[in-house]
């Protein structure tokens, strides 16, 4: 094994160690009197893709995998719509613990959570960022210097934007609807599957 490869094991080890024992969080005590699990990010540590979402839902936090609820079924099948296997991106959330009956994460709580995120960015280097949802939307942009950039997720999804800002590489931000947007909208649901076949052409 090479040392890069174990410096990311480590390092990606170190951070789930740090979640564990997260008590400065708002969310622990809700995490733990639920034995629930933090939920840090599944998939290949040498991912092209990196998929973000917004926090975990009850069937993440019980098993601390994300996206494995109703939303990860969907997100499931926009992968194999693009032959892109799950086990070769890397997937995870801003916020790693989950809000208390799903309720949006909190400014603070994204601010709190969010330089685990830009470590995992940093460690794994992917090529393109694929935003789940406004608040990882907001956030990415923001942090890879294109506020200026940023617009209503109905205007913006599927559009590409480049930044080396903050990392010392070159990353293309593509934000998309979150899967779970779909449930009950067949249109959003179209927009999100014509959005995925960008992917493509990173592959
Ligand atoms: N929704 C998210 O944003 N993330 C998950 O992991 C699951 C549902």
């Amino acid at each position: 094994m090479s040392n890069d490869h174990e410096n990311r094991d480590e390092q990606l080890k170190t951070i789930r160690d740090e979640l564990l024992n997260f008590t400065q969080s708002p969310l622990y005590e809700y995490r733990t009197q639920n034995n629930y699990f933090p939920v840090v990010g599944q998939g290949n540590h040498y991912a092209t893709f990196m998929f973000i979402g917004e926090a975990p839902g009850k069937n993440e936090a019980q098993t601390g995998r994300p996206f494995c609820g109703a939303a990860g079924k969907i997100l499931d099948k926009l992968l194999e719509s693009v032959q892109i296997k799950r086990e070769d991106v890397y997937i995870t959330n801003i916020v790693k613990d989950r809000p208390q009956n799903n309720r949006d994460p909190e400014p603070e709580e994204i601010e709190l959570y969010a330089p685990f995120l830009d470590r995992q960015i940093e460690i794994i280097k992917p090529k393109v960022i694929v935003t789940l949802g406004r608040f990882s939307m907001a956030y990415i942009m923001k942090r890879f210097g294109l506020a200026h950039e940023l617009k209503p997720i109905s205007t913006l999804h599927g559009t590409i934007h480049t930044s080396s800002s903050f990392v010392s590489f070159p990353i293309t931000i593509i934000p998309m609807y979150h899967p779970a947007a779909t449930i009950y909208n067949s249109q959003t649901k179209e927009q999100l599957f014509n959005d995925f076949q960008i992917l493509k052409k990173y592959l």
